[in-house]
């Protein structure tokens, strides 16, 4: 009998593991739940060019309908799946159906945390994760409004970014002592803050929230700090972290710990059920247990799920990378900043450019780059292939960056 596979989740990973199973043929059947109405898409235009209004709708779909119709995939968008039941093989959906499978695959993705102070459900109190998100986001901006940002990390930025291009007054707060504080090194951090000051952002870290002020129709008017200070805002957009959407993994007894628990070829700990994308969590030799946030690890991981699935051998180490747009600025990094004890700079060619280069006990971890495309591509080819550079060649720019190792 041909292979039944299930997936829950109908986004970028679950997208990408439509794509790679399809590629070499695939004679089973395929059924995608969503709890969205979409087919699967790409989320970071949502915070950047499809937010300003730069990109269409039908740029954001990873494939069109076309697609899932020729290679016979089932799409069950608008349901979700509640429950996994291990002992007879099925799932049980928000329709109040049951579908079996043999093989399961969870790419549930992340949710965002939610602000629990005082008037956190005003109107106009906003998060950005998905086209719903950004469609309200976008269609209330207009040019001459205030917004409060609250979280300095990436969407945060983003959206303040995108808001800055609209012409909106924007300030962002972020309770840690820097922006990125979770993602970035120091150094990194107090460039991107320049940035956004550069662009006319006020930013305030180390800074609470006591509570979200509104006026007697329920809509935000402005941003209360811990402090007593009163920021008036048309809107709030809150950015300050994710959650795995783990539960029904958790629910069925499979190993969760804040993400699903995956080997390297993307099983779970039941053999017969995968999991990839934000959800899912992995040793890595050089940063231990991870789980990662990005379209890279939703799109390769997606990958080695379908290539252990069609049983080739197939194991998963990446050397992570993230890119983020922010105004005509482009960030992008490789590795991971934790537990660095040495950064080094190195200016880039162009004003404002540059990359940092992070050592653990004289190993790099990782390279941020501010507009600097050739330090990445080098930094992320040295940590592929295991390499250090020498941190006093990296700080000389009379050395070409190709030349320093
Ligand atoms: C605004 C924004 C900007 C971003 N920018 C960048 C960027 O610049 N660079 C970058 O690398 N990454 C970026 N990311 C992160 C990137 O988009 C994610 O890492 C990626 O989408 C993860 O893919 P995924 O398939 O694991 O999860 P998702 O794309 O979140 O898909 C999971 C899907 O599963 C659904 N689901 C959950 N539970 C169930 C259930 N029980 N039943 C049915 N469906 C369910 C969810 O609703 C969702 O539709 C950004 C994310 C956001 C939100």
């Amino acid at each position: 009998m041909s292979q039944r596979i299930v997936i829950v989740g109908a986004g970028h990973a679950a997208g990408e593991f439509c794509a790679a199973l399809m590629q070499d043929g695939f004679d089973g059947s395929i059924t995608l739940f969503g709890d969205e109405p979409h087919l699967p898409y790409q989320r970071p235009p949502l915070s950047k060019a499809y937010l300003t209004g730069e990109m269409d709708r039908d740029r954001l779909f990873l494939r069109g309908a076309d697609f899932y119709e020729t290679h016979a995939i089932a799409l069950k968008p608008n349901v979700s799946v509640t429950a996994i039941n291990r002992g007879t093989k099925t799932v049980t959906t928000s329709d109040g159906s049951e579908e079996p499978y043999d093989t399961l695959v969870l790419m549930t993705g992340a949710r965002v945390r939610h602000l629990s102070c005082p008037g956190a459900d005003l109107g106009g109190v906003r998060y950005v994760r998905s086209i719903a998100d950004a469609d309200a986001l976008g269609a209330a901006l207009e040019p001459g409004q205030t917004m409060v940002v609250i979280g300095g990390g990436y969407i945060g930025l983003e959206v303040a970014a995108s808001a800055r291009k609209l012409g909106l007054a924007v300030s962002v707060v972020e309770m840690a002592p820097r922006l990125l504080a979770r993602v970035a090194s120091a150094e990194f951090s107090s460039d991107v803050h320049d940035l956004h000051t550069a662009n006319g952002v006020s930013i305030l870290c180390e800074t609470g929230v006591a509570e979200i002020t509104g006026n007697g129709d329920g809509q935000v008017t402005g941003v209360r700090l811990a402090d007593k200070t009163v920021l008036d805002a048309h809107h709030v957009v809150v950015g300050i972290g994710v959650m795995a959407n783990e539960e029904i993994a958790t629910q069925a007894g499979l190993k969760t710990n804040n993400g699903i628990l995956v080997d390297a070829a993307g099983r779970t700990s039941d053999p017969s059920i995968f999991a990839a994308g934000d959800v899912a969590r992995f040793d890595h030799k050089l940063y231990g247990s991870i789980r990662l946030e990005s379209v890279q690890n939703a799109v390769e991981q997606a990958k080695i799920c379908a290539d252990t699935i069609r049983g080739t051998t197939a194991s998963y180490d990446p050397v992570p990378w993230f890119w983020s747009d922010q105004y005509d600025a482009k960030i992008q990094l490789a590795g991971l900043s934790a537990g660095y004890d040495r950064a080094v700079r190195r200016a880039g060619k162009r004003p404002g450019s540059g990359s940092i280069w992070l050592y653990r006990e004289g190993a790099l971890i990782a390279v941020e780059a501010l507009s600097d495309a050739p330090a990445y591509m080098m930094g992320k080819r040295w940590l592929e292939e295991g390499q250090s550079p020498d941190p006093e060649r990296i700080a000389d720019t009379d050395i070409k960056i190709k030349d320093v190792v």
